[in-house]
């Protein structure tokens, strides 16, 4: 571990939160076991190994399925208040742990420590959200049409709910889907993603705390650290009632056709490409900020970082000016560092896509106006950072379609209100928009069904972050999903009509008569 590292406590925080050196991956919510294959985790803030994993082999994932099968039954008789007082319990600890599950985050995923604080905190407003919720758990009551009859509606949970995670939101993603399947009384199985593997078992370590302190039994929550080959039997297992997963959209479509074929459910959060107008009449300085923190935050790797500015003719010169300003005095490195401004990409794989995607950008015509690069020498030992850049294009070329995960900013040009929203809506992809405006008209055409798209609008806010309370999700290639906020626990249960008949004859419905 290299002495800046050591600085920033990073030994201290894998201790406080009951990471070894060598750990095991699978946990029912006991002891942790494990049959499959090691697997290393390196931070890409500096290269180094923080620690391995032995990962989950089918042995293992067939004791976590049985585990949660058993678990359910108990589960679901809790009454969804006292389900809620177990996920209050889990806010409490996560509240606990903040500091060291915020700085984990930051250390092995490479966001910056603000933003890994700012994920647990996200953790901690669900569970808030997820208690109240517990007791709101409410359908439906109608009339019925036959005398002496009433009629309604009512949820029950679903059973076990797969959790499939990805590296950008290693500890958040989980926590939004675990406490509102919780409290609708599923349980959960999560397979996270492989490249944050030891945020993974500090949540659950977390976890196992709150699981012993309430004397529950195995099953309600565990993990499978594994590979894709873990999360494809999840998919494809008819045990499994609803599989949540935040992916890209290229796996997603896998999953969405498997899961269906099987009739299981899916909440499906996949890629965004994500865009901010700015009007002539923006407030330009907020204009500026908004984009360049939705560019660069998180160096480009939140499925809702701003991709595409689309600004206004008239302004087009003096944005493009100042974003060349602002990028010129971004800080780049090490994001424990909290005077940084962007950090590093998550691994050389994603450094080795940046570069592809620049070139490709180039050879389509794009201009580059802040030019990319891989930085190099003191600091950037991991390989793993690189320079946010911008570039003029067309909407239209292929790059431009696609969800690059790194902080690339495309700026186009528009006249008319009309044909920036055009231009914003299409892509493949519809998860969060923005227009910057001080004009309620054109906010609200923004807003209206002729406007964005998308499954987040935003007026004078940029594309990134969101807050509990709100339903979070997208449309089109970004599958349908939504997590998080107003009413999505539906989305964790099965609806039941029943009707009952407090009379001493039987009349059927629609009038038909059946004399014997
Ligand atoms: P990814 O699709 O490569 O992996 C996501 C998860 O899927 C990992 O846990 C991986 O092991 C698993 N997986 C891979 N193949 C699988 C298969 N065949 N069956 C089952 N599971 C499989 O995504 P990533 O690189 O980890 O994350 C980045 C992507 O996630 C981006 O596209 C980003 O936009 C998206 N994302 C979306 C949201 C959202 O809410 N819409 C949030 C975060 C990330």
């Amino acid at each position: 571990m290299s002495k800046k590292v050591k600085d920033f406590g990073i030994e201290k925080t894998l201790k406080n939160l009951g990471i070894k050196d060598e750990n095991k991956g699978t946990s029912t919510g006991g002891k942790y076991f494990a049959s499959g294959k090691t697997i290393e985790s390196y931070s890409p803030v500096d290269g180094n190994l923080i620690a391995k994993v032995k990962t989950s082999g089918e042995s293992d994932y067939e004791k976590v399925l049985e585990a949660a099968q058993n678990a359910f039954k108990e589960f679901r008789l809790i009454p969804a208040p006292k389900r809620g007082e177990i996920v209050r319990q889990l806010g409490q600890k996560l509240r606990q742990y903040k500091d060291d599950l915020g700085k984990l985050v930051s250390y092995e995923m490479g966001k910056s420590l603000q933003e890994g604080l700012g994920e647990v905190q996200e953790m901690i407003d669900i569970c808030d959200f997820a208690v109240g919720v517990s007791r709101q758990l409410h359908g439906y009551t109608m009339h019925s049409e036959r005398p002496g009859h009433r009629m309604y509606e009512q949820y029950h949970p679903l059973g076990i709910v797969g959790i499939i995670t990805a590296f950008n939101f290693p500890v958040a993603v989980w926590s939004w889907n675990t406490a509102l399947a919780w409290i609708c009384g599923n349980v959960t199985i999560w397979k996270p993603s492989e490249k944050t593997p030891l945020c993974a078992i500090a949540c659950q370590n977390i976890m196992n705390e709150v699981l012993k302190e309430n004397n529950l039994p195995e099953g309600i929550s565990s993990v499978l650290v594994a590979d894709h080959e873990i999360g494809q039997k999840l998919v494809d297992d008819k045990r499994v009632a609803l599989i949540s997963f935040t992916g890209s959209t290229r796996v997603g479509r896998m999953v969405s056709a498997n899961v269906a074929q099987r009739f299981g459910k899916s909440i499906l959060e996949l890629g965004g490409n994500n865009a901010i107008i700015i009007t002539q009449d923006a407030d330009i300085n907020m204009s500026i900020i908004g984009a360049v923190f939705g560019a660069v935050g998180t160096a480009g790797q939140r499925c809702t970082s701003t991709r595409r500015l689309i600004i206004h003719e008239s302004v087009y010169e003096e944005v493009k000016n100042r974003l060349v300003k602002a990028y010129g005095q971004l800080k780049i490195g090490n994001p424990l560092d909290e005077s940084n401004h962007v950090g590093p990409l998550i691994d050389t794989d994603a450094v080795n896509l940046y570069q592809e995607a620049i070139k490709k950008g180039k050879k389509e015509g794009a201009k580059f106006i802040v030019e990319g690069e891989v930085l190099k020498g003191k600091g950037y030992e991991s390989g793993c950072y690189v320079k946010p850049c911008i570039a003029e294009v067309k909407n239209s070329y292929e790059i431009v379609q696609h969800e690059t995960f790194a902080p690339i900013l495309y700026l186009i040009k528009y006249k008319t209100l009309e044909e920036a929203i055009a231009i914003q809506n299409d892509v493949p992809q519809g998860l969060s928009s923005a227009i910057m405006t001080q004009n309620l008209r054109e906010a609200e055409l923004f807003l209206s069904q002729a406007g964005s798209d998308c499954g987040i609008a935003n007026v004078n806010i940029g594309t990134s972050g969101a807050e509990i309370g709100g339903a979070f999700g997208g449309e089109k290639e970004t599958g349908g999903g939504r997590e998080s906020g107003s009413d999505v626990w539906k989305y964790y249960m099965r609806r039941q009509t029943n009707t009952i008949n407090y009379t001493t004859n039987l009349p059927l419905a629609q009038g038909i008569k059946f004399d014997l």
